[in-house]
């Protein structure tokens, strides 16, 4: 069997390298919950030993600067989260090598209708629906920090200026090294494999005319202008 013997073309996600001529190419989209204390008060999410995952299709993913608000939900909130990119997989990755597999980071925000996740949570449905629509993964360059962890990083998110979220990366309750080993004991993790880690307290509503600027100290920034 050939690549011309396919009955249409694969669909390759690809994210820009801060510096880089190259691009990365994205195999999957996993996404942490619950990560950060303060935002499970906001949000009276019970904490669990074990971190919350769930995925995002690849083409929720967007680099445009420019996103469409989706017309069901009259609550979509901003998420600001650290994404890890992954240059090598693995099954059973302990902990301490998990750095090993870094590729870089990037920064990420998780839109989430939140009145829909609500309702499902209230009816003890799956909650994927609030978090999967068109272009709720919108995502900055990757910066690229082979095999690095990366301590104590300020992270912020302003809306129209005024500051929303304003965190450290060193709060989130997993780190990045426990996300990347849990989630290889689940499934064998892939190079090119991206995991949104979690977001910090201060998720509010977006409005169409709304300019969010994010921005994680170290790895990148986003302006976003929501219609
Ligand atoms: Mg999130």
């Amino acid at each position: 069997m050939t690549i011309s013997d396919l009955p249409f073309d694969p669909v390759t996600t690809l994210l820009k390298i801060n510096n880089s001529n190259q691009l990365f190419p994205v195999q999957r989209v996993f996404c942490i919950g619950t990560n950060y204390f303060d935002h499970a008060k906001e949000m009276n999410s019970k904490l669990t030993k074990e971190p919350t995952v769930f995925i995002k299709p690849n083409q929720t993913l967007t680099q445009e600067s420019t996103i469409q608000l989706p017309s069901n939900s009259k609550d979509v909130h901003h998420e600001l989260e650290l994404v890890v990119c992954l240059k090598k997989g693995g099954k059973n990755i302990d902990k301490r090598s998990a750095k090993n597999h870094i590729f870089g980071y990037a920064v990420g925000i998780d839109l989430t209708k939140r009145d829909i996740q609500q309702k499902l949570k209230k009816n003890g449905k799956p909650w994927e629906l609030s978090k999967v629509f068109d272009c709720s993964a919108p995502i900055s360059s990757i910066e690229k920090l082979e095999n690095q962890v990366i301590p104590n990083k300020r992270m912020i998110l302003k809306v129209n200026k005024s500051i929303k979220q304003d965190d450290s990366t060193s709060a989130m309750i997993h780190d990045v090294e426990t996300i990347i080993s849990f989630i290889s004991q689940n499934i064998t993790l892939l190079p090119g494999d991206i995991i949104f880690t979690g977001t910090p307290a201060g998720v509010s509503k977006i409005s169409s005319g709304d300019n969010i600027e994010a921005i994680i100290e170290g790895i990148g920034s986003l302006s976003l202008n929501f219609n």
